[in-house]
């Protein structure tokens, strides 16, 4: 599926071809703390796949607890979250859903690090809602 994606203010702008279907869930408590919210939605985008149309994004690298190194980018200006990718000649690109335009259409496939999913992320259906703020 072909899909668009920017961030908030608009300086970054993105093209890709993605699996709507196969969505991640990211419970682990680095995602909780960079994004700022209670865990990470990414969809990947092969390299050759990925097109940054507008903009040059900011990165932050990232080490695991493994070592692992992994390059965090994103909008310097309004500091949303684009994608994550290899320090070195990336292979993929691990878009954030929540920037992407045709969001509404993708499904989660598998969630990961659930040892640290927050108590409540499957009882949210049981919070009091309103369609709007
Ligand atoms: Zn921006
Ligand atoms: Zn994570």
């Amino acid at each position: 599926m072909k899909i668009d994606g920017h961030c908030h203010c608009g300086r970054i702008a993105f093209e890709a071809e993605v699996d709507p279907a196969a969505v991640t869930i990211c419970h682990c408590t680095d995602c909780q703390r960079l994004t700022g919210s209670a865990f990470r939605a990414n969809v990947q985008a092969l390299a050759a796949q990925f097109v940054l149309r507008s903009g040059m994004p900011k990165s932050y690298v990232k080490t695991a607890e493994s070592g692992n190194r992994r390059r965090h980018a994103f909008c310097g200006d309004c500091g949303t979250p684009i994608y994550a990718c290899a320090v070195d000649d990336p292979q993929s690109y691990s878009l954030r859903v929540g920037t992407i335009t045709q969001r509404a259409s993708f499904l989660p496939r598998r969630q990961i690090w659930r040892r640290s999913a927050l108590s409540w992320v499957d009882v949210l259906g049981a919070v009091p809602a309103s369609d709007k703020g």
